[in-house]
């Protein structure tokens, strides 16, 4: 299973939360948070769009 790491910083943007193919990320009280990882495919389109590149995927092994 993939590792999601998002850093302190996130403004709440929703940019990640909308780009997600598998809805593995949310908003909660303004910060995106991962909710499903069972359903990341570790793509990383998450990382791609962050504008703050607070977001880092790792695959898992
Ligand atoms: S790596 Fe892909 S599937 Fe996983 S949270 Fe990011 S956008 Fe979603
Ligand atoms: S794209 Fe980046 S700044 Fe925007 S909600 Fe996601 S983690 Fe936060």
């Amino acid at each position: 299973m993939p590792t999601i790491k998002i850093e302190a910083g996130c403004d709440g943007c929703g940019t990640c939360v909308e780009q997600c193919p598998m809805e593995v990320l949310a908003l909660n009280n303004g910060k995106a948070v991962v909710v499903k990882l069972d359903d990341c495919m570790a793509c990383k389109l998450c990382e791609t769009v962050c504008p703050c590149s607070l977001i880092r995927v790792e695959e898992g092994a």
